[in-house]
């Protein structure tokens, strides 16, 4: 049976993270509060909608509670990226994954119930740099 997902911020980190997951089967749902940004995604998701996830009421009317997994793909607003995860920790979220731009917005996002923080640039710069110091070994 496919996992119901949610990916909030349909950026070019959470909208490959959506596409993909879409593309092995999964129930994707895309959450951005630009139009324009759902609109592209449409036929990269299950389903795209525009909505503010710092807006209690809101994620209550998605139903966001009843997904598996929630990603926030929300980098350069902080204070929106952290209350967002706040929310739906609260709501029930089982699994909630965060992007962070640094260590202390990290730290934030794991005190505020982060089930897993993940920091693009930083783990991308290392791959590259493995990469690079051994070329043979396969990468995925
Ligand atoms: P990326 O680096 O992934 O390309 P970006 O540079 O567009 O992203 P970010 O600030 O990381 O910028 O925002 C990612 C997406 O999150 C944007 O499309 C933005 O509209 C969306 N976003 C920001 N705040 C909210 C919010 N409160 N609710 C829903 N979506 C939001």
């Amino acid at each position: 049976m496919a996992n119901q997902y949610a990916v909030i911020g349909l950026g070019r980190f959470g909208i490959n993270i959506a596409n993909k997951l879409f593309e092995s089967g999964q129930d994707v749902l895309g959450i951005d509060v630009n139009e324009e940004r759902v609109d592209e995604a449409q036929s990269y998701v299950t389903h795209a909608v525009i909505a503010d996830s710092t807006d209690a009421e809101a994620m209550k009317t998605i139903g966001i509670r009843n997904f598996d997994t929630v990603i926030v793909a929300i980098g350069n607003d902080i204070q929106a990226s952290i209350l967002s995860v706040l929310l739906l920790k609260e709501m029930g979220v089982p699994k909630v994954i965060a992007k962070a731009l640094n260590k202390l917005h990290g730290q934030v996002l794991e005190k505020v119930g982060a089930d897993w923080v993940v920091y693009p640039e930083r783990d991308m710069g290392i791959r590259v740099a493995h990469q690079l110091l051994s070329p043979n070994v396969l990468n995925f």
